[in-house]
């Protein structure tokens, strides 16, 4: 198998068009693209020709012989993606290219500059003379890709250098330190752009609905990963690391992040992009244990099998979960070969998986806190889904930290109709609901799913409309 896709894929499928033969799949065109957990290399009609590993903007892709011991499973997790037959045309699709009525006359202004954003710059930078003003709020450009990647996901991190390529490009105009609905309104935006897209994300925390949440040893996910990224308006903020035990509620690839970064030797965080403040807490931390608590179990985990990849190959982490919950996973399940048999290395920190189990009360307790977790058991859903129901029996744990990892919810933007349930803008294939010349891609559009290069098909989607409009003369 000459090729290979491992775990920093970003799955903006930039591959998929570069390779010669279409053996990279899901295509975005297919109906799993938005469900898988990266894209997968065709082991028997991959040609080695290597265009896909000059496309991949993270370093995702290797050759098969250069991958290090811990990066062999991708062999398999490829060739599995591939074992049952998947029809398929020779040729990897094509994307037409965007054409406008008036050559050089859109003008496009963008609100925000993280991925999303970044992707539809550079869809409307397609057209001839199109121009792009992009607006962000901070000093830096760069969203999530900046203050979301986990700083020892180096190679995710490299994203940012296709991002400096677009906002280079000189038709591209980068406004920082300006509010979008504070410093300039959107009908100055529309005055000045025929067309304005949001692309806000997802900027706050899902709050957990329990007693004692806002205790100060209570903190959210996303804000202890903007702590360790440097994001200015986190540079103050403080956690508790005095303790042995810390508790993250959630396990999804977020809550991962944080697990690892409270459980790896500073020494080797200090090789990364961590910001310094952040640092220098971790070197005095006094954490041992960190425990990952789901709701339901671990079939049902949030999180992707290639970040557990990584989670279970650091050198120095004991990744624990309980042979009871293994024995749940079928054989076949990638889960279960990843989790059997993992090391036990007296001395070192543990990242310990928990499941079904969901908290019930957080109260102060003398070095912290101590989260009371109900037990449940897994129920069928009528709609197929897997949800739980409270078997009755309770249990507390101490820890000095707790971390709500619920996932991201977006917030509603200038005076934009907001879907209060979803957290996101209504809209029509990336058309704001009622709100002429006004669109939206990314987090905001979609909900907080997916991988950075979700957004790349995402945001072509939403150009491909705007375009249509400015085509048909609605956006005048
Ligand atoms: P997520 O994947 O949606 O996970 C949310 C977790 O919170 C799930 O375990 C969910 O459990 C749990 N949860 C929700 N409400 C809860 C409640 N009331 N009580 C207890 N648990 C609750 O969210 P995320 O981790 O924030 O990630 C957001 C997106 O960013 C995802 O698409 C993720 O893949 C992506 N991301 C990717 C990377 C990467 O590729 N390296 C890194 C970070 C983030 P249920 O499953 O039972 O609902």
């Amino acid at each position: 198998m000459p090729h290979v896709i491992t775990q920093s894929c970003c799955s903006d499928a930039s591959c998929v068009y570069a390779c010669p033969v279409n053996c990279i799949h899901p295509t975005p065109d297919e109906p799993d693209f938005h469900t898988a957990e990266m894209l997968y290399i065709d082991p028997v009609e991959c040609v080695d020709c290597g265009a896909c590993v000059t496309a991949c903007p993270v370093d995702a892709i290797k050759h098969d012989g250069s991958l290090d011991p811990a990066e062999k499973v991708f062999l398999e997790l490829n060739a599995d993606f591939y074992r049952e037959p998947r029809p398929r045309p020779l040729l990897a699709p094509v994307v037409p290219p965007l054409q406008i009525r008036a050559p050089g006359a859109l003008r496009v202004a963008i609100v925000g500059s993280g991925p999303a954003a970044m992707y539809a710059a550079d869809e409307v930078l397609t057209i001839p003379a199109a121009r792009v003003r992009m607006y962000e709020r901070l000093p830096q450009p760069g969203g999530l890709a900046r203050f979301g990647v986990a700083p020892d996901h180096q190679r995710t991190r490299g994203v940012s250098r296709q991002f400096d390529a677009i906002t280079a490009n000189p038709r591209l105009e980068l406004v920082t330190g300006v509010e979008v609905g504070t410093d300039v309104t959107h009908e100055q935006l529309l005055a000045d752009h025929d067309a304005v897209i949001y692309a806000v994300g997802a900027s706050t925390d899902r709050p957990l609905d329990v007693s004692g949440a806002d205790l100060p040893a209570v903190s959210s996910a996303t804000r202890f990963v903007a702590w360790y990224n440097g994001h200015p308006d986190f540079a103050d903020a403080t956690f508790d690391l005095s303790q042995p035990r810390a508790v993250v509620i959630g396990n999804g690839n977020v809550a991962l992040d944080v697990a690892r970064i409270l459980t790896t030797d500073p020494e080797r965080l200090a090789a990364t992009d961590i910001a310094p403040h952040a640092l220098k807490a971790l070197r005095q931390s006094k954490i041992q244990d960190v425990v990952v608590v789901g709701r339901r179990g671990l079939a049902q985990s949030a999180f992707t099998v290639p970040e557990l990849v990584g989670l279970t190959s650091m050198p120095d982490v004991d990744v624990v979960v309980s042979d009871e919950d293994l024995q749940a996973l079928p054989e076949t399940d990638p889960r279960a070969r990843i989790l059997r048999d993992l090391p036990r290395r007296p001395g070192n920190r543990r990242i310990v998986l928990e499941y079904l189990q969901s908290p019930t009360t957080i109260s102060g307790a003398p070095d912290g806190v101590a989260v009371e977790f109900a037990r449940n058991e897994l129920v069928a859903a009528p709609d197929g889904t897997t949800k739980v129901k409270p078997t009755g029996d309770l249990h507390t744990v101490t820890a000095g930290l707790v971390l709500t990892s619920i996932g991201y919810r977006g917030r509603p933007a200038v005076d934009l109709p907001f879907d209060d349930a979803r957290g996101t803008i209504p809209n029509d294939e990336g058309r704001v609901v009622g709100v002429a010349a006004t669109y939206v891609t990314g987090w905001i559009k979609r909900g907080p799913t997916g991988f950075i290069g979700t957004n790349k098909s995402c945001a072509q989607e939403t150009v491909r409309s705007l375009v249509a409009d400015y085509n048909a003369g609605l956006l005048a």
